[in-house]
């Protein structure tokens, strides 16, 4: 029979990997309006020390996520959202309104054309601008009769 509290006699099962320290950063956003919170990026940081060695390992995971619109966030650029409800856009989904300035994605920006110039608007500010560019354009098309 092996006497178990030896040092010299190898258990049966090994003990394995002990973590030793744990830190989890985390990229969050919260959204002024309703208060959501959304994590952008996440980094985990996990050092294990082996009981039978004493040996440590340094183990770094970086968690990075997808905006709506399919592209890697970087947590450091800037993420604009939508009136529609798309919350993680990219600057390379969104135009600008020339009223309001607000962000509006592709799918939801309308385009104002009076004639002589065109800009890009958001849906609010399209159906509030429509009757003032339609007379606009109106007028031009009776100058030219
Ligand atoms: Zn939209
Ligand atoms: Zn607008």
């Amino acid at each position: 029979m092996p006497d178990r509290d030896s040092p010299y006699v190898i258990p049966d099962v090994l003990p394995g990997p002990v973590v030793e320290n744990e830190e989890i950063q985390e990229t969050i956003v919260v959204d002024p309006k309703v208060g959501d919170r959304v994590v952008l990026g996440t980094t985990i940081q996990t050092v294990t020390v082996d009981p039978v060695t004493g040996g440590r390992r340094f183990v770094s995971t970086t968690i990075r996520h997808r905006s709506d619109d399919q592209r890697f966030i970087d947590p450091s650029a800037e993420l604009y959202s939508c009136a529609c409800g798309k919350r993680l856009l990219t600057k390379h989904s969104v135009k600008f309104c020339a009223h309001c300035q607000d962000p509006v994605c592709f799918e939801h920006a309308r385009v104002a054309n009076d004639g002589k110039t065109i800009v890009d608007v958001c849906q609010r500010h399209y159906w509030s601008t429509f009757p003032l560019y339609l007379t606009l354009r109106f007028g031009r098309w009776l100058k030219k009769i």
